[in-house]
């Protein structure tokens, strides 16, 4: 899924290339097929935008880092046919939490489900365009929340990113949209915005590209329920609170002390004395 959406972002790389050359503003183009450009390049335009031949305004988009995909910690499952049961933890309210999180970690395609599970950070991208990178791609300074665990993926503020848009846009567009984090690229290309104007070079970006997550509704969750009935594999990753292992959820460890009744307390590390860790926990619901 990933790698697909990884060749929207590339491939079209590729034709905005393929077609660059095409309008023969490559010069080496031009340099190996003298004949073929003599006979098919525009006599009038070639001469009077002789200076902007010299400009190579290709973009090639390449994979920089690949993004680390959010991991839970830990697995348990949430069995359908115990909810509001006697002695069980499913309860109606905690499966309206967990299908919240399902909901905003699925994006919608054209998978048989409807829906496949986001293999990148979902965040709300704001967004300036800054220039069009052709086939839907742009630069844009943008922000957006920090998201995953540990904060996998750090928080953007007035940062240069390259999008993929769902619909053609213009420079100079402001907009919020749901966009998945795809991983740094490597975004060679001549820049057209103040002050680099004119120069080339490559800038190394994370990318997003836009997608739309599933509804979180009540006919939404029906679907949802009626899926793992039919023995459809769902899950959906949380932060959760649980008690700290390493000190019990005291907040402290104990040591003894030679001599004397009462032990030394150890303010614990691992939670800062909270007694309280988060973890990430992929819930697997079965029916
Ligand atoms: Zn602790």
């Amino acid at each position: 899924m990933i790698k697909r959406l990884l060749l929207v972002l590339l491939a079209s790389a590729a034709s905005a290339s393929a077609q660059t050359t095409a309008f023969g503003t490559n010069a080496t183009a031009n340099a190996t097929a003298p004949a073929d450009s003599a006979a098919t390049a525009p006599a009038t335009k070639g001469a009077s935008k002789a200076v902007e031949e010299e400009v190579d305004n290709s973009v090639v988009i390449t994979p920089f880092r690949s993004l680390t995909p959010p991991e839970a910690k830990t697995s348990r499952t949430f069995q359908l046919s115990k909810v509001n049961k006697l002695g069980f933890t499913e309860t109606t309210k905690e499966l309206q939490r967990l299908y919240s999180a399902f909901a905003t970690q699925r994006i919608i395609d054209g998978s048989p489900a409807g829906s496949s599970k986001a293999t990148g950070y979902l965040a709300t991208v704001n967004y300036a365009l800054v220039q069009d990178l052709g086939d839907n791609r742009f630069l844009a300074k943008a922000a957006w929340p920090a998201a995953g665990p540990n904060e996998a993926l750090a928080a953007g503020a007035d940062t240069m990113a390259v999008l993929l848009l769902d619909k053609p846009a213009k420079v100079g567009d402001t907009g919020k949209i749901t966009g998945m984090h795809v991983g740094t690229v490597a975004l060679l290309f001549t820049a057209n915005y103040a002050p680099l104007t004119g120069k080339r070079f490559t800038l190394r970006r994370e990318a997003f590209v836009e997608c739309a997550t599933l509804e979180d509704s009540p006919a939404g969750l029906q679907k949802f329920v009626e899926a793992v009935i039919a023995g459809a594999e769902m899950s959906a990753t949380t932060n959760e609170q649980i008690p700290c292992k390493k000190c019990g959820g005291v907040g402290f460890t104990r040591e003894a002390q030679k001599g004397q009744l009462l032990d030394k307390r150890i303010p614990c590390a691992d939670c800062v004395s909270s007694g309280k860790v988060i973890i990430s926990v992929e819930t697997k619901f079965i029916p």
